[in-house]
């Protein structure tokens, strides 16, 4: 196969100054992307400020990239983004993937700590890919990726703040995904797992060792290429694998045996097997075929009765 290249796109990776983000950064730029490699360089809890990016600029460069360091929070996003159009003019590939780490149990959460993780993960996100959106918009072209976590699709003790806020990106993507197709602007999410320091403490050694970013970082790469022409999907990739992930609906019940009956507390629990049922739970790409299929139910048990 012909090598991928980005030759003439401009991609801005957040939080790029180490783990998953510099890898992105590294690989693009080594296929011809001019990068901006934003950090802010704070500790893991979100805390300080440092110029990580200039690490992996230097990088860049000294391989015969081009890069630009930009040390602006995501939380002042259209920054970044303005960073991208000073030095180069243009913005085609913008990857949110920076982020800091708050965990607590629920019950000693305090709200400022739910505040960050939404402030450094959603609004950060809102505020990148809005600041980039009209440069998309105008150019018929953006790829856009947000990062999940499975700590939001299943759930993980002590982070709540976290699990919320990645599984509220997927929900943005979702929509964005729909604005954004008639100008060929496609937002997908990645869930990735990898060694960084967001996890050297939670995953067991011989595992940090195998997750490499950079058995991640193809996934991305090819996620933002102008060849990639899903949208809306999100990809879980880990240890050189990948996987798609999607919600599935069951076949659902009338909550009631004849049109003519009550919907009550007892029905419901009488119906519940069937509402939960997953045997041929299926998967809607739309809000539409949701409702469709809905009112088909609806109108074969009327006709049923
Ligand atoms: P990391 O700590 O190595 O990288 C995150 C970077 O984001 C850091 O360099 C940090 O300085 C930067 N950053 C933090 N707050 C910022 C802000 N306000 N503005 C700009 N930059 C900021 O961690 P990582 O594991 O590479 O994480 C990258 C992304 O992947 C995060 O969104 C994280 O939640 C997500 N993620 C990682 C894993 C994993 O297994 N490593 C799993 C699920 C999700």
């Amino acid at each position: 196969m012909d090598q991928l290249r980005y030759d003439g796109r401009v991609a801005v990776v957040t939080g790029a100054g180490g783990g998953l983000g510099k890898a992105y950064a590294l690989l693009l730029a080594s296929r011809g992307a001019k990068v901006v490699v934003n950090d802010l360089g704070s500790a893991r809890d979100g805390s300080g400020k440092s110029n990580f990016a200039d690490a992996v600029v230097k990088e860049i460069k000294d391989k015969g990239g081009v890069a630009v360091a930009d040390y602006n929070s995501v939380v002042e996003g259209e920054k970044i983004i303005k960073t991208a159009i000073d030095n180069f003019g243009r913005i085609d590939i913008l990857i949110n993937n920076a982020g800091i780490l708050r965990d607590k149990s629920f019950l000693k959460l305090p709200e400022q700590d739910w505040d960050l993780i939404q402030a450094v993960h959603l609004k950060g996100a809102y505020k990148t890919t809005h600041a980039a959106w009209d440069y998309f918009r105008k150019q018929k072209y953006g790829r856009v990726i947000m990062t999940a976590s499975n700590a939001g699709i299943y759930g993980n003790f002590g982070q709540s703040n976290y699990s919320a806020a990645k599984m509220g990106l997927v929900g943005f993507a979702n929509t964005l995904a729909l604005e954004g197709d008639k100008y060929n602007i496609k937002v997908n999410t990645i869930v990735p797992t990898a060694a960084s320091r967001l996890t050297e403490d939670i995953l067991p050694p011989e595992m940090f060792q195998a997750m490499k970013p950079e058995l991640i970082a193809p996934v991305v790469a090819y996620m933002v290429h102008e060849s990639f022409e899903d949208n809306g999907a999100v990809i879980d990739s880990t240890l050189g694998y990948a996987n798609k992930l999607h919600y599935v609906r069951s076949l659902g019940t009338p909550l009631k045996k004849k049109p003519s009956d009550p919907v009550t507390i007892e029905s419901v629990k009488q119906f519940w097997p069937q509402v939960v049922d997953m045997k041929n739970a299926k998967h809607f790409e739309k809000i539409a075929e949701v409702s469709i299929d809905l009112a088909q139910k609806l109108q074969e048990f009327e006709d049923r009765a």
